[in-house]
This record gives structure tokens, C-alpha cells and sequence, in this order.
């Protein structure tokens, strides 16, 4: 079943997703080389409470039925999503995945942006630019009236023939009272396929692009995933509802990008 979102849903979704970008900026003041993704987590956490919400990773579900210990999703180079924030500290030329959500009036926002910790390789950062722009070629996709594949084809097209890999096991979803609705939003897909893109319709688009191949692996934790190959990967990741021509962005990298300047991707 796909809901599809009121003008006042959709409102307060973006309400939800702002709140995400803004703690997202929170982390992003205090991210550099010895500071500890459980450090970033505290912070996150705080301040997601003090504004009202509740961090929905937190006690979430694994198919085991065993609950996300965090508020943030903290995943650092060749982990590549679901990481678990932890006391080692991060550190130079580091990358670090942070998805957050929260639960903010009775709706979710989830959004995630990859991190340098202080000056990276020009090739990794070749990879969070080529990620984060097949995240905005993706929601050129998102109007009224195309599908779910042609999302997943433009990501595809985008990052592909840099060489990266595309994860498949883990993909994008519908959005809304809840952080996981139908329909699933792959990061690949054929033109044309899939379900029908209808105005209203809210989707958190989110792709994981590998430097390396497109294998993974679960670890013990039964959390966090890691590329086989051991290559980096990056995460980024939009809340937008569909609409007309186009896509309306309900979360927001400004608050963030506001905080690294220049050194913004
Ligand atoms: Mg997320
Ligand atoms: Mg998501």
C-alpha cells in the first residue's frame, strides 16, 4: 500500500526532515580527526530530544529481531551503511556515513551525508562527489508520472562508468508515519519499470556507491555492513515528495554545508 501525502503531510515531513539536517549540522561542527562516532552520536541524540523528537534508529529492529543500540547510523570507509557509533576515534583522511532519523509530530525524516574527517584522497573525494550527484540525478527522476526504475537507472548512469559499484541489497523507500513504506526504491533499475510515480508521494532516495565492487557483507554485530573488497563507500541520502515537474527536497544539506564552507562537496 502506498499512502499518498496531503499538503499538510507533506508539511510536516519536511518539518521532520529539516529537524534531520539540522542535527546532521550539529555533527557536522564537531567531526574532525580524534573525535569518536559515539561523541557524534551523544551529540545527535541530544539534540534531537531537545527539539521535540525521538531518534527512530534508535531500537529499530534487524530481521533478528535485535534493536539499533544508536541514534546515528555511523558507518566509517569501507563500512557502508548501519554502522554502529563506538569509542575509536576518526581519523585523518577518514570518511564517515551519517544517516539520521527522527520522529517529529507523528512523521519520520531521514536523511545522510558523507563526512571528511579532515583532508581526504582527491580519489575518495571523487567518490562522495559522483555519490552525492547520483543522489540529485536520481530525484530529477522523482515527478508525477515516471517510476520507481528510472530512479535507479539514473543512479546507475551516473556512477557506473566511474567504475563504482551500485549496492543492491539495501535500497531507498516510501516515507511517512512510518520510516520504512512501500514502495522500495532501488539504486538500479531499467527506464520505465516499477512502481508509477504519482504526485504526493513521499521517498527517501538513497544511494550507497562503492569505489570497489558492489559486494558486501553483514558483520557479527548483525548491523553493520562492510564492501568485501574492503574499497570505500559513500551514503547520501534525500527525503522528497514527488510532485509535478519536479521533485520537492524535504530534508536539506544547507545546514550542513553552511557549517563546512569551502570544504563542502
Ligand atoms: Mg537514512
Ligand atoms: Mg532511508
Amino acid at each position: 500500500m502506498i499512502f499518498l501525502k496531503t499538503e499538510d503531510e507533506i508539511e510536516l515531513l519536511r518539518q521532520s526532515n529539516l529537524l534531520v539536517g539540522r542535527t546532521l549540522a550539529e555533527v557536522a561542527k564537531i567531526i574532525k580527526p580524534g573525535v569518536t562516532t559515539a561523541q557524534l552520536d551523544r551529540v545527535a541524540e541530544e539534540f534531537i530530544r531537545d527539539n521535540g523528537a525521538v531518534p527512530t534508529f534508535k531500537g529499530f529492529p534487524n530481521p533478528n529481531g535485535a534493536p539499533f543500540p544508536s541514534s546515528l547510523c555511523t558507518s566509517v570507509n569501507d563500512q557502508v551503511v548501519h554502522g554502529i557509533p563506538n569509542e575509536t576515534p576518526l581519523e585523518e583522511g577518514d570518511i564517515v556515513s551519517i544517516d539520521c532519523g527522527v520522529l517529529l509530530n507523528g512523521f519520520c525524516g531521514d536523511s545522510a551525508y558523507t563526512f571528511c574527517v579532515g583532508e581526504v584522497s582527491p580519489e575518495v573525494r571523487k567518490l562522495l562527489t559522483v555519490t552525492k550527484d547520483s543522489l540529485y540525478e536520481g530525484i530529477r527522476q522523482a515527478v508525477h508520472g515516471k517510476r520507481v526504475g528510472d530512479i535507479g537507472y539514473a543512479v546507475q548512469q551516473c556512477t557506473e562508468p566511474a567504475g563504482y559499484g551500485v549496492v543492491r541489497e539495501f535500497v531507498g523507500h516510501g516515507i511517512g508515519r512510518e520510516m520504512h513504506e512501500e514502495p522500495q526504491v532501488p539504486n538500479y533499475g531499467r527506464r520505465g519499470t516499477g512502481s508509477l510515480l504519482k504526485r504526493g508521494m513521499c521517498i527517501a532516495i538513497e544511494p550507497m556507491i562503492t569505489m570497489g565492487n558492489r559486494q558486501i557483507y553483514l558483520e557479527n554485530d548483525g548491523w553493520t555492513v562492510r564492501t568485501r573488497d574492503g574499497k570505500w563507500a559513500a551514503h547520501y541520502e534525500h527525503t522528497v515528495a514527488v510532485a509535478a515537474g519536479k521533485a520537492e527536497i524535504l530534508s536539506s544539506f544547507q545546514f550542513i554545508e553552511e557549517i563546512l564552507g569551502d570544504k563542502a562537496i
